[in-house]
């Protein structure tokens, strides 16, 4: 027997009027950030007799024993069971998360994966609100939505940094190398068609992301794989299918389907877009990318930040600077949003000559998609370690110290055409 929840046990409203609620640092009671310490959300697939329905648990401290105006660690696992639940259908579940947890009343939510940012008010907490109680959103939002496939829910909220640490690292990351993995036998070429993600429309409402299987989501938590499931457990969700039988320039990977179909879920505020493309009709960009890239003059190249990147860019330009400029839904032609994966694609700017023309990226980002991004420029342009050749801020912040240390290395870009 399903059963409907239409009423969340929570001391303050639920409702998607507060969804794009921001939660000033003077306002909060307390924040939790996985771009500094170990957070995660995950959907776990369990047997149905390991799980107790509508259990909600906490272990660690409960906001009350945290410092008021503290960043803390936070990871929830949400098991599900079902006999219709397929693994697949895990990170879609996932991804909802950032609503569920937006439309509380005082409780601002973004980022995904083990990168979410959650702040608490100090209205909500005033009111009574606790960390349980978000176990009490996700357990009604999921068994709601989901009820196709969620039979039986429980949730997990860890707190206890050592126990964030450990399913960040064990379980969580582990489980998104799983997923992305399976990607990569797929390419845009062996597939018939792609798919639009509209998720993002409640804060950018003429953003559409085109996800293929070599370009994901900007926001890096939708694949081609994601958006199929999604597609799947909801024909009229926010994922539709695009075909892509009428190409106008394949360069640049334009299609007169995609165009037609970027028209019509952005109302009209697009009119074209490109997959492959950073200067010619770019996609655009809602608030949610994990890295931006933007063009780099002096080297004919680009230069990446990544959302975990406090520091400057040798654009002259911080990642939230680089960020204003580039969200909103709008192209803006020489500045991208993009998934982490996407750097290492070889359709990556493919337009313009692709991966060659990355000259700089914050350390830890080049570290993580380093495997990666040399195995492709290997396959591409027979370069050995070619992360070598790219500059970080150990190397240089600014654009004449980057462009001699990319000089010492021989860096293709030097070489290549102006890119305006
Ligand atoms: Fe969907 Fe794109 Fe938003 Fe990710 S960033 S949720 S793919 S619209
Ligand atoms: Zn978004």
């Amino acid at each position: 027997i399903k059963i409907k929840i239409t009423n969340i046990d929570i001391p303050v409203a639920f409702a998607s009027a507060f969804e794009g609620e921001i939660i000033r640092r003077g306002d909060m009671q307390v924040e939790f950030d996985g771009s500094r310490v170990d957070c995660a959300e995950l959907v776990h697939t369990v047997d149905a007799s390991e799980i107790e329905d509508h259990k909600i648990t906490v272990v660690g401290p409960e906001v009350d024993d945290m410092e008021l105006g503290s960043k803390n660690s936070i990871a929830y696992v949400v098991k599900v069971a079902g006999k219709n639940m397929q693994p697949d259908f895990e990170p879609v579940i996932e991804r909802k998360f950032h609503n569920y947890i937006n439309c509380i009343e005082g409780v601002y939510h973004t980022g995904q994966r083990d990168m979410q940012r959650i702040r608490i008010s100090k209205n909500a907490f005033a009111a009574g609100f606790r960390l349980k109680h978000i176990g009490e959103v996700l357990y009604a939002s999921v068994k709601n939505e989901f009820e196709a496939v969620v039979d039986k829910c429980e949730v997990i909220i860890y707190t206890d940094p050592a126990e964030c640490t450990r399913i960040r690292h064990e379980v969580a990351i582990p489980t998104f190398n799983k997923r992305d993995d399976r990607l990569n036998n797929l390419t845009d070429e062996s597939v018939d068609v792609y798919y639009s993600c509209i998720l993002c429309q409640a804060f950018s409402p003429s953003h559409v992301c085109v996800v293929t299987p070599e370009r994901l989501g900007l926001c890096g938590a939708v694949s081609w794989l994601d958006a199929k499931a999604t597609n799947e457990l909801d024909p009229n969700g926010p994922c539709q299918v695009i075909t892509k039988e009428r190409p106008i320039d394949e360069r640049i990977g334009e299609y007169e389907d995609v165009n037609e179909a970027v028209k019509r879920l952005s109302q009209g505020a697009l009119e074209d877009v490109s997959l492959y493309s950073i200067m010619e009709k770019p996609m655009t960009s809602c608030g949610c990318f994990e890295c931006i890239c933007g063009i780099e003059p002096f080297s004919n190249g680009v230069c990446i930040a990544n959302r975990e990147y406090a520091g400057m860019t040798p654009l002259g330009m911080t990642f939230p600077e680089l960020a204003s400029m580039t969200g909103g839904g709008v192209q803006t032609p020489g500045f991208m949003g993009h998934g982490k994966h996407f750097i290492a694609s070889k359709k990556f700017m493919k337009a313009e000559g692709g991966i060659e023309r990355i000259v700089w990226m914050p350390k830890e980002l080049k570290e993580f998609v380093a495997d990666r991004l040399n195995q492709t420029a290997k396959e591409l342009y027979g370069i050995d370690n070619f992360t070598d050749m790219i500059g970080d801020e150990t190397v240089a912040t600014d654009p004449e110290t980057l462009v001699e240390f990319l000089t010492e290395k021989g860096h293709p870009a030097l070489g290549m055409d102006p890119m305006m």
